[in-house]
């Protein structure tokens, strides 16, 4: 991992450009590899329409959130090399710790960011695009406007400008961040039947949740947890006991095409 973070700092700039840029395709590919498995293994337990066949413009606009994606991280490395963003090498009990912190840290900001992406000054020429796509599927999780998605990536850098975590944290949330946008967009649930009704795990967002945003573009505005919509009265009504189902307001919706 040194040898790492000492080639990252001294490499020029056209070879840390294309290895960040592998990394960032390697994370659509992984999450696109992941994300269809689960569909085909949870589509008993589908949350929201089977998606419209793919369209020109999504695989344009993955390209450019892959893009956008790499712009941040080099950003981010460069502003490391300044000085202005540093981070932990320890792997301890603090470092595992920093992964809950970057988590609950996130979800407050990317809630607070999200609202603000669905005012109407903003809507338009920040989140409209994303949806455009009200039947998820992992692709969807990459539809985002290079404004929005330039928007997220520096709150991400303003984040850990402020809390200088450790490597080991900032990688796990990373992962888990994918991870968590992948669920989100499954259009299926992968989550149990009794997630919705034990306590605490119950908070924790499934695919559900963000199908439900979706399909209802005035609730569910987390990412990771239900705490900040419960908190600010945006959690949908019905989310806990329509959990792992396609409710009928949906399913009636199914006569309607996206434009
Ligand atoms: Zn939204
Ligand atoms: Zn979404």
């Amino acid at each position: 991992m040194e040898d790492m973070i000492q080639w990252l700092h001294d490499a020029p700039l056209w070879q840390t450009t294309l290895v960040l840029l592998a990394e960032n395709v390697l994370i659509l590919i992984l999450a696109l590899v992941l994300g269809q498995w689960a569909v085909r293994r949870f589509e008993a337990r589908r949350v929201a329409l089977p998606a419209l066949p793919l369209q020109r413009l999504e695989v344009l606009v993955t390209i450019s959130t892959v893009l956008g994606n790499t712009v941040t991280t080099l950003l981010g490395m460069f502003l490391w090399r300044a000085g202005i963003i540093t981070f932990r090498t320890d792997v301890g009990v603090w470092a595992w710790l920093d992964v809950l912190v970057l988590l609950l840290i996130m979800d407050f900001a990317m809630y607070v960011l999200h609202r603000l992406a669905h005012h109407p000054w903003l809507f338009a020429i920040m989140h409209q695009l994303h949806h455009r796509y009200d039947r998820p599927r992992p692709l969807t999780l990459f539809i985002l406007n290079p404004v929005e998605n330039l928007s997220f990536g520096m709150l991400w850098l303003v984040v850990i400008i402020v809390y200088p975590a450790s490597w080991l944290g900032m990688s796990v949330y990373l992962v888990l961040n994918v991870l968590f946008g992948t669920v989100g967009h499954l259009g299926v649930e992968p989550l149990p039947g009794w997630w919705a009704h034990t306590p605490i795990l119950r908070y924790v967002a499934g695919s559900t949740f963000h199908a439900r945003h979706h399909q209802d573009l005035e609730c569910n505005f987390g990412f990771y947890t239900l705490i900040w919509d419960r908190l600010f009265g945006t959690l949908r009504k019905d989310y806990f006991t329509t959990m792992g189902e396609l409710p009928t307001w949906v399913a009636a919706e199914s006569k309607t095409v996206p434009s």
